[in-house]
């Protein structure tokens, strides 16, 4: 049905369960590197799983909605500097990564940390 295009944004639920899996990896790998060349190496990994071009922030993340309570169950892979991602609860301590809603989930149904 759906034609594959050159759309900036990857969709965790169509991965495979193993690339599902290795994604993961990547992304929890990214989340505990620190800043450095390990998170850029790890992002580079999640990217090239999920399909996604490399963006040149070198930083993705995947919807909040597929792991949130009450979330839409989206699972869009998307650079975080894309207008309109909505942060959903920040980092935890000594960890990079942010819990973020894509811009379509923000625009729609947005989860901000404000309370
Ligand atoms: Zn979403
Ligand atoms: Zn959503």
């Amino acid at each position: 049905m759906t034609v594959a295009s050159a759309r900036p944004e990857a969709d965790y639920s169509r991965l495979t369960p193993e690339a599902q899996a290795a994604f993961t990896q990547a992304m929890e790998r990214a989340d505990h590197a620190g800043t450095n060349d390990t998170y850029r190496q790890a992002m580079t990994d999640a990217c090239i799983l999920a399909g996604l071009p490399i963006p040149a922030s070198v930083n993705i993340a995947r919807c909040s909605c597929w792991t949130d309570a009450g979330g839409c169950g989206c699972g869009a892979i998307f650079d975080t500097h894309l207008p309109g991602v909505v942060v959903t609860a920040t980092n935890g301590p000594d960890l990079n990564l942010s819990e973020l809603q894509c811009p379509t989930c923000g625009h729609d149904h947005p989860r901000p940390i404000a309370d």
